[in-house]
């Protein structure tokens, strides 16, 4: 297949150049300007049409799709843990195989039509457990994204809950990867997690070659528990257990201090970072200006990270910072760079040997657009309404705002009545 007449976008450094991308299989072959066709090949004429590299969602929560538009709890929750108990722990509780695989569908979609092609989930379904990353996966890999799975080990399931958890996780890793998923160790928080659990997370990231993916100080609540309980930081904890040594990833870190960051980042470690879900939780502002090895995340809140980069750059300019545009588009760009560090592929180029993991955008600007001021366009004139067209390893998974593979309207008329139950069995504990 040949892109012709692309204006082609790329984040790191930004630039904007016109060529032409040649797909061969799940790559990109050729970039140039021009390139002649071959005999026999498919022809796409973009005609100016921006072209940037698929985002990453790098921390989100496909199992909250069917909680759009839900009732909240009366009266309502006091602070982040009551979120987390009278909200998430029965909305996960009352998911079953059909209402997780729906989950993946209508989450996965509501990627694609956002230009998201590769999600970093963490799940949790403690009533269907064993297969549940396997359901997400098929859902996934069925609109045609690509995604890294975990299960959210916990304690508050009794012992049965927490080894059920470790082992779909080790299973899922060691046997389920593909050209468009990976495993990796899930972890709930250091709050819900004893010092045997956690060790035992060790030995499965340690097994699979994996890395751990767990919530990080997200609301005030984690710190002081670790602190009060078994003595310093959760960042402490963590490298105490051994489990900061393979490439972590670690959601949120909102009450981390600036050093306790680096001591992450020097381990290896990625920050997730999720404004939009810290705000709507009111659990605070993380340390950005620390963030290095850092990346943005939408936590389930939808997948559209056009729309968390947004409001990543408003935070940081609330912030004072004069970098803020810029920086929110390295953000974006660092969800790239965590992509090839589990993938092994160069996510985030448009270059020939990268994946074929594009996005086509109808984007016609009033003003100039040029690599000088990409961040800006990015973050305050491009949104998921100019998507127009996706590709994932070099196959249509969105086409002229169509999607390719399944008919959304009845994938959604079904999630509808999955979410109905869902409900009402929330509603029922
Ligand atoms: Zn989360």
């Amino acid at each position: 297949m040949l892109l012709k007449g692309a204006r082609l976008a790329s984040f790191d450094p930004p630039r904007l150049d016109e060529a032409d991308l040649r797909i061969e299989g799940e790559r990109i072959a050729e970039r140039g300007q021009p390139l002649a066709p071959r005999s026999g090949e498919d022809v796409l004429e973009l005609e100016g049409a921006v072209v940037m590299p698929g985002l990453v969602n790098a921390h989100t929560h496909l199992y909250s799709a069917l909680a759009r538009g839900m009732p909240g709890p009366a009266p309502p929750p006091r602070s982040f843990v009551e979120i987390l108990e009278r909200v998430w722990w029965k909305l996960d509780r009352a998911l079953d195989a059909d209402s997780v695989r729906l989950s993946g569908l209508v989450g996965a979609i509501e990627a694609a039509r956002s230009g998201t092609t590769l999600l970093i989930d963490h799940h949790s379904s403690p009533s269907f457990i064993r297969g549940s990353l396997g359901e997400l996966q098929r859902a996934v890999e069925e609109i045609g994204l690509r995604s890294a799975l975990c299960y959210e080990v916990t304690d508050r399931n009794g012992r049965e809950g927490r080894d059920l958890g470790i082992e779909e996780n080790v299973t899922f890793a060691r046997e389920r990867a593909t050209a468009l998923t990976r495993g990796l160790v899930g972890a709930h928080a250091s709050f819900t997690l004893a010092d045997e659990s956690l060790d035992m997370l060790a030995r499965a990231v340690s097994d699979t070659g994996s890395s751990l993916h767990i919530h990080v100080a997200e609301d005030r609540a984690d710190g002081e528990d670790c602190r009060a309980r078994y003595g310093g930081s959760v960042v402490d904890r963590l490298d105490r257990h051994g489990l900061l040594a393979s490439r972590a990833l670690l959601a949120h870190c909102v009450h981390l201090d600036p050093e306790e960051v680096q001591v992450a980042h020097a381990k290896g470690c990625w920050i997730a970072h999720n404004p939009r879900s810290n705000m709507n939780n009111a659990v605070g502002y993380a340390p950005a200006a620390a963030l290095r090895r850092a990346a943005l995340g939408t936590d389930g809140i939808d997948e559209d990270m056009l729309a968390e980069a947004r409001v990543a750059g408003l935070k940081m300019r609330e912030a004072g910072r004069d970098d803020a545009v810029p920086a929110a588009l390295q953000l974006v760009a660092g969800g790239h760079r965590l992509a090839a560090a589990l993938f092994g592929l160069p996510f985030g180029k448009l270059d020939a040997g990268a994946p074929a993991d594009l996005v086509v955008l109808d984007y016609r600007s009033p003003t100039e657009l040029h690599g000088d001021n990409l961040a800006g366009h990015l973050l305050f004139g491009v949104d998921r309404s100019h998507v127009r067209s996706v590709l994932v390893a070099g196959r249509w998974i969105v086409r002229d705002r169509r999607l390719a593979r399944v008919d959304a309207a009845a994938v959604f008329a079904r999630a509808r009545e999955a979410a109905r139950d869902v409900w009402s069995r929330m509603a029922a504990v």
